[in-house]
C-alpha cells in the first residue's frame, strides 16, 4: 500500500524525511496521536513514571508548606496524592492508552475530561469545586508527562520531523536546528513568528495540516516537502526513492546557486542590489558564509532574549552584538531595539493578557514604557558600536513622537558612557521600521527624521489588510500581493528616494527572487532575507536589467488585484529562467 500524501501549507522550502516527535504545547492543548501496538508497554511506562514524578512533587510541596505555613494547609497535597493511588482513575487511563491506542498525555486528557463532564455538571458549586479538586493531581500528571518527554528527546542525538498543534517560536527552537529535519503542524500561518524563525533557520516547515496529530503515531516515519507543501506518512520504498532523488536534484540546484553567491548582485545593466540577512542569534552566525552577504539587515535580538531564563545583563549583550559586529567584518549589521510581545513572549517577564495582542503592547510601546530595558540595550550597542559597522533599528513605529523618544534616551545614554569613558562611534545610523499603517501615511515626516528605513511587510501585510498574521482561521487573507501592498511599498521607496535615504525591505516576502527584483523596481536600495535564500535572489538579480524591473514595477503597480500582482511575478520568473536557458543554449 502506498503512504498517503496530505496537503497543507508551503511554509519553508526544503525536503526532508525521516521520524516523527510531537511535541507537547501544554496541559490545555494536549495533542492525541496514535501507538503501535508494541508502544503501549513504553506508554503505560511513561504513564507511570509521570505519576511517581507528581506524587513525589506533591509530598516535597506538602512538606514546604507545613513549615513554611501550617500543617493544615499542607494537607491538600497529601489528598492530591491519595487521589493518585485510587485504582479504577489509573485503570481507565491505562484502557485508553491499550485499547485506543493513543498517548499517554491524551489518555490522562481524556480522564479530566470525564472528571468535569460528570462532576461538573451536577448542581452546586462545591461538587464543581471537588471535580476541579479531582483533576488537579491528574494535571500535574500532565505536566510531568510532558517536560519528562522533552527533557529525554534533549537528551537523545537522533534527528526528528517535530509535528504540533500549531508552529510557534518555542516549536521552532525545541530542539537544537543541527536535530530538527522538518516541521509540521495543524496551524499556523506562513508569516507567523514562528514561521518566520523556521525559514531563517532554513527548517523545512508545513503547516496547516487538519487533523495532523491523531494521524501520526511518534517515531513513524514521514517525508515532508517545504517546496509543495506536502506530507507523505509512512512513505513506502518507491515512493521515498522517488523523494530522495527529487531531494538529490534539488541539493544539486543548490550547489550551482551556491557557486555564484559569491559575486555580488549587479544586474546586467551594472546596478547592484546589496543583499543582506537576517538574523536571529548568534548561532546564526555559522549557518552562513558572510562573505556572499553584504550584511546583517535584521537582527531579531528579541531572541537572544527568549532563548534564556533572566533579561541579559549589558554585559552579555555588549559582547554577543561585538561578536556580531567582528564575525560580519566591517560590513554593516542592523540591531533592531527589542521587539518582544504580541505572540514573541518571554518567559520571565509577563506581560498582561491581551484581547488584540498584535494591537496591544508589544515593540517599541514596552521599551519605552520599561525604558530601563532600552537604556541597557542601546548601552551594550554603543558600547559594542567601535568593533564595526552598527546600525540601530526602531521596530513599531507608529509616531513621530516615539522617534524623538528613542533620540532623547540615545543621546543620554552617549552622554554618560563618554563620562564614564567608553568609547563609542558618533553618528551611529538610527533607522525605522515602518510596519504600521500610520508610519506609511506620514512617511514624509518620519524619514526626515531617521538615518534609514526597512519595511517589515510581515506586520504591515497583517495592519493594512486587517489580517492576523497568526490566525490560522484567515491565513488565506493574508495577502502580501495585495494590490494596495504593492501600492504601500511604492510609496515608501518614492519618499526615501526624495528623502535621500536608504531603504529595504526585511520582511519575509523579500525572501521570494521575483518580489526581490521587483522591489528593486520600486526603487529599494537593499533587501534582507533569511541567508539561504540569498543564493536564488543573487541569481535572479543577475539576471534580469534594473530597467526591465522598473518597467515590472510599473506593471505591478497599474494591477488591480493580487492575481494580476501575481501574474507579474510569474514573469519576472519565467525571464528569469529563459535567461538561463537561452544562456545555456547559447
Ligand atoms: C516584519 O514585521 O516584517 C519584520 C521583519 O519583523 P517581525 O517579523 O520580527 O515582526
Ligand atoms: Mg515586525
Amino acid at each position: 500500500m502506498q503512504g498517503r500524501t496530505v496537503q497543507g501549507i508551503a511554509v519553508s522550502p526544503g525536503l526532508a524525511v525521516g521520524p516523527v516527535h510531537v511535541v507537547h504545547a501544554g496541559a490545555d492543548d494536549t495533542p492525541t496521536w496514535n501507538i503501535a501496538r508494541e508502544e503501549i508497554a513504553l506508554e503505560i511506562g511513561r504513564l507511570a513514571n509521570a505519576m511517581n514524578a507528581a506524587s513525589e512533587s506533591l509530598e516535597e510541596r506538602r512538606r514546604l508548606i507545613s513549615t513554611s505555613t501550617n500543617e493544615k494547609d499542607a494537607e491538600i497535597f497529601a489528598v492530591h496524592r491519595m487521589i493518585l493511588q485510587d485504582p479504577g482513575a489509573l485503570r481507565e487511563v491505562e484502557s485508553s492508552i491499550a485499547e485506543e491506542r493513543i498517548n499517554a498525555e491524551a489518555a490522562v486528557q481524556r480522564l479530566i475530561r470525564r472528571f468535569q463532564e460528570t462532576m461538573g455538571n451536577l448542581e452546586g458549586a462545591s461538587v464543581r469545586g471537588y471535580a476541579a479538586d479531582v483533576s488537579d493531581p491528574w494535571r500535574l500528571v500532565l505536566d510531568m508527562l510532558q517536560s519528562r518527554d522533552r527533557e529525554e528527546i534533549q537528551q537523545e542525538q537522533s534527528k526528528v520531523v517535530l509535528a504540533s498543534g500549531e508552529l510557534t517560536p518555542h516549536v521552532a527552537t525545541y530542539l537544537g536546528r543541527e536535530r530538527i529535519l522538518a516541521i509540521v503542524s495543524e496551524k499556523g500561518g506562513r508569516f507567523s513568528h514562528g514561521a518566520v524563525l523556521a525559514r531563517s533557520m532554513g527548517i523545512p516547515c508545513v503547516v496547516g495540516i487538519a487533523n495532523l496529530l491523531p494521524r501520526l503515531e511518534q517515531n513513524m516515519v514521514i517525508a515532508v516537502d517545504g517546496d509543495r507543501g506536502e506530507i507523505l506518512f509512512r512513505p513506502e520504498e518507491e515512493q521515498l526513492e522517488r523523494f530522495l532523488s527529487k531531494k538529490r536534484q534539488q541539493e544539486s540546484r543548490r550547489q550551482t546557486l551556491r557557486e555564484e553567491s559569491g559575486h555580488s548582485a549587479v544586474t546586467p545593466d551594472g546596478v547592484e542590489l546589496p543583499i543582506l540577512v537576517n538574523i536571529e542569534s548568534v548561532r546564526d552566525l555559522d549557518t552562513f558564509n558572510g562573505e556572499y552577504t553584504d550584511g546583517v539587515g535584521l537582527l531579531r535580538t528579541e531572541f537572544l532574549y527568549m532563548e534564556r531564563s533572566e533579561f541579559p545583563s549589558e554585559e552579555e549583550q555588549y559582547r554577543l552584538y561585538r561578536r556580531v559586529l567582528e564575525h560580519m567584518d566591517g560590513r554593516p549589521v542592523t540591531l533592531r531595539l527589542l521587539d518582544i510581545g504580541g505572540d514573541k513572549p518571554l518567559p520571565y517577564f509577563q506581560t498582561p493578557p491581551e484581547q488584540n495582542p498584535a494591537l496591544g503592547w508589544r515593540g517599541i510601546r514596552i521599551t519605552l514604557q520599561w525604558s530601563d530595558l532600552l537604556r541597557v540595550q542601546l548601552r551594550a550597542m554603543l558600547r559594542a558600536s567601535p568593533s564595526g559597522d552598527l546600525r540601530i533599528l526602531m521596530p513599531m513605529v507608529t509616531s513621530l513622537e516615539e522617534i524623538r523618544t528613542v533620540h532623547g534616551i540615545f543621546d543620554e545614554v552617549r552622554k554618560d558612557l563618554d563620562r564614564q569613558g567608553y568609547e563609542t562611534v558618533d553618528d551611529l545610523p538610527v533607522g525605522a521600521m515602518i510596519e504600521v499603517p500610520s508610519a506609511v501615511l506620514d512617511f514624509e515626516r518620519i524619514v526626515a527624521e531617521v538615518d534609514f528605513v526597512s519595511v517589515g511587510t510581515n506586520d504591515l501585510v497583517q495592519y493594512l489588510l486587517a489580517v492576523d498574521r497568526d490566525n490560522p482561521w484567515v491565513a488565506d487573507l493574508y495577502d502580501p500581493q495585495h494590490p494596495a501592498v504593492v501600492r504601500a511599498l511604492a510609496q515608501i521607496a518614492r519618499g526615501a528616494q526624495a528623502a535621500g535615504r536608504p531603504a529595504s525591505v526585511c520582511g519575509d516576502i523579500a525572501g521570494d527572487p521575483a518580489t526581490a527584483v521587483l522591489l528593486q523596481g520600486l526603487g529599494y536600495t537593499s533587501v534582507s532575507v533569511a541567508p539561504q535564500f540569498v543564493p536564488e535572489i543573487k541569481y535572479a538579480v543577475r539576471r534580469i536589467r534594473a530597467t526591465d524591473a522598473s518597467s515590472f514595477a510599473e506593471e505591478a503597480l497599474a494591477q488591480d488585484t493580487s492575481e494580476g500582482v501575481r501574474g507579474v511575478l510569474q514573469k519576472i520568473r519565467d525571464q528569469v529562467d529563459g535567461e538561463e536557458s537561452s544562456r545555456k543554449g547559447a
